[in-house]
């Protein structure tokens, strides 16, 4: 058996207000003007307070700012998911399109197969057919 040492990490936090002309503003002056904690000497000999982690800033009851590490992780983590959520809904978007597109394509083609060419069968088909390549070309996976 050995002996380890070990340290408790404790969540604590204090609170003021500041007044700024935004969240983001107002976690900045938080940092700046609202008074750190200190301990009483009794008290500093078994805790330790560490420097600021971050800010929550607040709107009434609602968290708008969080600027800790993991808050700063879920904002990055939220804005990829909806980037890649916007990205998904033009992609499906699009596939649907070029499936329309596609049976335009076919329904053209087999007029010109039955009725023989007019000309404006071929047209049909031809637009058909650029709007299928324009589609695929934007679900095309370039990555
Ligand atoms: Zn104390």
């Amino acid at each position: 058996m050995k002996t380890y040492e070990c340290t408790l990490i404790y969540d604590a936090s204090t609170s003021c207000t500041a007044i700024a002309a935004s969240a983001d503003e107002a976690a900045e002056a938080a940092l700046n003007q609202c008074e750190g904690v200190t301990l009483c000497h009794h008290c500093a000999s078994q805790l330790d307070v560490g420097d600021v982690s971050g800010v929550f800033v607040y709107d009434g009851d609602t968290l708008v700012v969080d600027t800790t590490f993991a808050g700063e992780q879920v904002a990055v983590a939220n804005a990829r998911l909806e980037s890649l959520q916007t990205s998904h809904d033009i992609k499906a978007a699009n596939l649907q399109a070029l499936v329309r597109a596609v049976l335009e394509y076919a329904e053209a083609c087999s007029r010109c197969e039955e009725g023989g060419n007019d000309g404006g069968d071929i047209a049909d088909a031809m637009d058909a057919f650029g709007a299928m390549a324009d589609l695929a070309r934007s679900l095309e996976d370039k990555a």
